[in-house]
């Protein structure tokens, strides 16, 4: 590995990762598949080294959003099932996809045509599985297309049509309108089954699904947010005991004792209300400190809750501030977060030095892209599941 100089690394706790994929396999019916996916770098864990501990564990089949993600994976030596979601716009895509044995999401007439010719062409077969779009508005086919695309690929023996997915929307929220998206699914697998295909690995459930709707496990499961340790956003049955393997380190790079009065920061945001130590982190808004997703408010409420949320963070209530662990306790932020640095308020009376290692509350997938990782407790012990199956795959001899 490279010499890193930076005072900040991603440390990942590899027994937490092999944990949270033992509580999922325990709840994984016998006979379902799991994909794991590992997009945007497994949830800010590390790609690679993921699958890499997975792989170990027995997982055989990956799934990431792009083809670079996917090749970055490959290249690293891993020779599991990796497919793509995300569809293919050139044809030098296709052919790095194919010759890395990479499995294509098709949810179009236009991929479909594409695949067609550049798989007869180069002479390779390729996996794919179609995506049909029941509810999310984001990739896929509706049945006609479906049906079509399965008539015009029967003739061409470089594809294997292995799997048909849908995505669900809103999961954690309305079974109703997943239990809708489901029956459009079912429709569609119906009606392609009447026609005379069919295939081993029918899939739509995410995390959320997994946890909701044990009824619509099918063939496979796509977890991802699980394996990363925490539960989906508004889900409410968190049976799973799951473990966050993630911390964002640092090291206190500068100290000082400044009097009571003195200005923290740009625009003097904030006021020292005693005399305390300030500590200077190498950490700010280019790390991904303070940066959150935001997106316009949904309506009305949910304006109200984010005015709220803003409210309380500005009447420093804890659970709405940054904050910082040092030594197992938790200190503020101060005043406006920096490019590259950050301040951090210390009672006068707390013994630290230059040098301290700071836990900072940096979401996973924000951190930036060059950080170090570390990976600890790599021996971990516990009991492996042993039930699930690995052999739900079909061979090409089967088809
Ligand atoms: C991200 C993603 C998943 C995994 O979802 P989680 O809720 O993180 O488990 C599954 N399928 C598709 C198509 C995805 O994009």
């Amino acid at each position: 590995m490279d010499l890193d100089l930076k005072d900040k690394w991603i440390e990942i706790d590899v027994g937490k990762v092999l944990h949270n994929l033992n509580e999922v396999r325990n709840h994984l019916p016998a006979g379902v598949k799991l994909i794991a996916v590992i997009k945007a770098d497994a949830y800010g864990h590390g790609a690679v080294k993921t699958a890499q501990l997975l792989t170990a564990k027995g997982v055989d089949f990956f799934a990431v959003t792009f083809l670079d993600e996917a090749l970055e994976i490959r290249k690293a030596g891993i020779d599991a099932q990796i497919m793509i979601f995300s569809p293919l716009t050139e044809d030098e895509q296709y052919i790095k996809a194919i010759q890395n044995n990479i499995t294509l999401t098709i949810a179009s007439l236009k991929e479909c045509h594409d695949l067609d010719l550049i798989s007869r062409n180069l002479g390779k077969r390729v996996t794919i599985h179609l995506k049909v779009d029941t509810g999310l508005g984001r990739f896929g086919l509706n049945a006609q297309d479906a049906a079509q695309i399965c008539q015009t690929l029967k003739e061409n023996n470089y594809i294997y049509i292995e799997g048909v997915y849908t995505h669900m929307a809103d999961a954690a929220m309305s079974e109703k309108y997943t239990a809708r998206q489901f029956s459009a699914f079912l429709a569609v697998i119906e009606d392609l089954y009447k026609q005379g295909f069919e295939f081993p690995l029918k899939h739509c459930a995410n995390s959320s699904v997994f946890l909701r709707c044990p009824n619509m496990y099918l063939d496979a499961v796509r977890i991802g947010t699980l394996l990363s340790g925490q539960n989906p956003a508004g889900n409410f049955n968190k049976k799973l005991n799951l473990q966050d393997p993630f911390k964002y380190k640092s090291r206190i790079i500068a100290l000082r004792q400044l009097e009571k009065g003195s200005y923290l920061g740009y625009f003097r945001t904030y006021r020292l209300k005693q005399t305390a130590k300030v500590a200077v982190l190498p950490v700010g808004f280019a790390d991904g400190l303070a940066l959150g997703v935001q997106n316009p408010p949904t309506g009305f409420i949910d304006m109200i809750k984010l005015l709220i949320k803003q409210l309380l963070s500005y009447l420093g209530f804890r659970k709405y501030s940054l904050q910082v662990r040092i030594k197992g306790a938790l200190y503020p932020i101060r005043g406006k977060v920096f490019m590259q640095n950050c301040l951090v308020e210390i009672p006068a009376n707390v013994e630290v030095s230059v040098g301290e290692e700071v836990e900072l509350p940096i979401r996973k997938t924000l951190a930036a892209k060059d950080t170090r990782y570390e990976y600890i407790n790599e021996t971990a012990s516990f009991t492996e599941v042993q039930t699930y199956s690995l052999d739900k795959k079909a061979s090409w001899e089967d088809c």
